[in-house]
């Protein structure tokens, strides 16, 4: 990104300019998201400055554990608070989204407010509705972004420790434990300084990929076998489940977090969708390898983005009618999917 210090610079100002400061992150908040908003927050709050934190809808199971968490207002079941901090604030800081839509119902209150607004995040084509847009799509994590950021206006490596623990919760979310995901040698010397500060590397990682229910393990199983399509020919593979199926399995939120991306594990296969039925609608997971852009195909199918090789979006209808158009749309991707797949290195 270039000019990093000019944007730590602003952040600062606005930071120290501010009275009410108001953080929040996208709808269906991972733990880059959460990550990145509890980081930025306790720098924040160390400095003898309050912040206040919303999330548009619930979080999910595996991040309760973090310091401050019960601090983060959900908008969803929350509104009257929610909208009393908005309402409130004079500087809104949005995190890990690029898109007005990511903060659910709490979006029209946010871009009406007087407040001044920054975004910080690592999506490409960030939208255009924040005074200070600090995207840098070569960050394997808005949480690696923040700190930074953070080491920009501290003029140091920042050390506390729920700081550098909300950093790395971030980084291991969104690079699947440096599985998958976009992540550079900045990242691993970032990861480095968080391990030198003494960041609990194994609370962190039992806490996020090793904390599952019988439950989850089990529908895991019987997605991958009674639910899953393949299509060799265009390097595709994809889960289907349906409400009933999540209920059977006494479904909670965070459940089927992972799930696309074991497809990605099959030889040839470059794209993988996970189908969850919701009422109504239909929510998707995608996830890609190599060159096939996987925000594309959300932007063009599903009503979605995110990034090349993850993605997300939605579809009303029922999870039959959603698969149908899907399985309608993909041959027109053919040509793409075959390029990931030659290009895939082994
Ligand atoms: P996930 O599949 O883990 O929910 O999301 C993968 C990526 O796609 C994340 O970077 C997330 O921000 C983005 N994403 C997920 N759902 C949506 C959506 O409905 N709309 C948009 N624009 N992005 C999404
Ligand atoms: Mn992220």
């Amino acid at each position: 990104m270039p000019e990093f210090g000019k944007y730590t610079k602003q952040l600062k100002k606005l930071i120290d300019e501010a009275e009410h400061i108001l953080l929040i992150c996208h709808i269906n908040p991972d733990g880059d998201a959460i990550g990145a908003m509890l980081a930025l927050r306790r720098w924040i709050s160390l400095r003898g400055k309050d912040a206040r934190m919303i999330s548009p809808n619930t979080l999910q199971q595996f991040l309760l554990w973090m310091n401050d968490v019960d601090k983060v207002v959900d908008f969803h079941n929350n509104g009257e608070e929610g909208t009393r901090l908005i309402k409130q604030a004079d500087l809104i800081i949005m995190v890990d989204f690029n898109s007005r839509s990511r903060m659910g119902k709490a979006e029209q209150l946010v871009l009406s407010s007087g407040a001044r607004k920054v975004m910080i995040d690592h999506h490409p084509d960030p939208g255009d509705f924040a005074e200070l847009v600090i995207s840098d799509t070569s960050r394997s994590s808005t949480s690696e972004l923040i700190y930074f950021l953070v080491k920009g206006m501290e003029g140091k490596e920042y050390a506390d420790s729920d700081f550098i623990t909300a950093v790395y919760v971030g980084i291991i979310t969104d690079t699947g434990n440096f599985e998958h995901g976009y992540y550079t040698g900045d990242t691993m010397r970032t990861v480095g300084h968080l391990l030198d500060m003494g960041v609990d590397k194994d609370k962190v990682y039992n806490h996020i990929f090793s904390n599952f229910s019988e439950d989850r393990i089990r529908l895991k199983g019987f997605a991958l076998h009674s639910r899953m399509v393949v299509h060799p020919e265009l390097h595709t593979a994809y889960i289907w489940l349906t409400k009933e199926d999540l209920q059977k399995f006494n479904h909670v939120k965070g459940d089927t977090e992972g799930f696309a991306n074991v497809l990605l594990t099959m030889k040839g296969i470059v794209l993988s969708v996970l189908f969850i039925e919701r009422t109504g609608f239909v929510k998707m997971s995608l996830r890609s390898k190599g060159s096939f852009n996987a925000n594309t195909l959300s932007r063009e199918c599903f009503n979605g983005g995110g990034h090349r090789n993850a993605a997300g979006g939605e579809m009303k209808g029922s999870i039959h009618e959603v698969l149908q158009h899907f399985e309608k749309t993909l041959p027109s991707y053919r040509k793409e999917l075959e390029a990931a797949a030659a290009g895939i290195k082994t």
